[in-house]
Order: C-alpha cells, then structure tokens, then sequence
C-alpha cells in the first residue's frame, strides 16, 4: 500500500487513545489545584498538584496535536517513505522530474536496484 491515508488516520485514532486516556487524570488534577486553592485540602502543597497536572496536560496537547494530523512529526515519518515528497508528502509516483511538482522541493533520485536504502547500515 502506498498511499500513507492508513498511516494518517493511525496516528488520529492514536491521538484521540491519547486525549481519552488524559482527560480524566487532568480534570481531577485541576479539581484538585481549585480544592487546594478554595482551602479544602491541606493534605497536597498546591505546588505538587500543579505537578500533577503537568502530564496530563503535556498528553492532551501531544493527542490534540496528533488529532489535527501530527503536522511536522507525520510529515517527518512519510518523508523516509519511497515515492512521496519529504517536504509536502505529495505523491510522486509519475511525476518523474527532479523537483516536487506541488512544493518545488528537490526529490532524489531512486536509488539504483540492489543499492543501500536509506535505512540499511553502512557495512
Ligand atoms: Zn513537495
């Protein structure tokens, strides 16, 4: 399969596994920071919760940011995929010149049969 659309909705659906699994960590971190902060609890510092509150923050944005489609991080990953753009992922199957015909990028020339990909190690 070329067509990396598998790859996109993969890392939405991974996103949205993100966001489901940090909303309830981060509303209780939250309701605990205005508990703290009303006066009811004097067991936690308020420092300490908002502690707390920094992961499940930093998973909601990272699940959000993947759910708009992951951006820079998607375009870096279908970039090592053979045949599309590295820059804009265009599809560069049949499009034969030496630069990108959507973003103008430089595209390399496949590499010769039986050569090195880019993943292989040098030997
Ligand atoms: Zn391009």
């Amino acid at each position: 399969m070329s067509d990396p659309g598998w790859f996109r909705a993969l890392v939405r659906l991974v996103g949205l596994l993100l966001v489901g699994l940090a909303v309830s960590p981060f509303v209780a971190s939250a309701a605990r920071i205005v508990i703290n902060l009303a006066g009811g609890s004097q067991g936690m510092p308020i420092e300490w919760s908002v502690a707390w509150l920094a992961a499940p923050a930093l998973q909601l944005g990272f699940g959000v940011y993947l759910i708009a489609g992951g951006g820079m991080l998607t375009r870096w990953c279908l970039g090592r995929v053979q045949g599309r753009c590295a820059v804009c992922d265009y599809d560069l199957s049949g499009a034969g010149g030496p630069v990108c015909p959507e973003c103008g990028a430089p595209v390399p020339p496949p590499p010769a049969r039986g050569a090195p990909g880019p993943g292989d190690a040098a030997a």
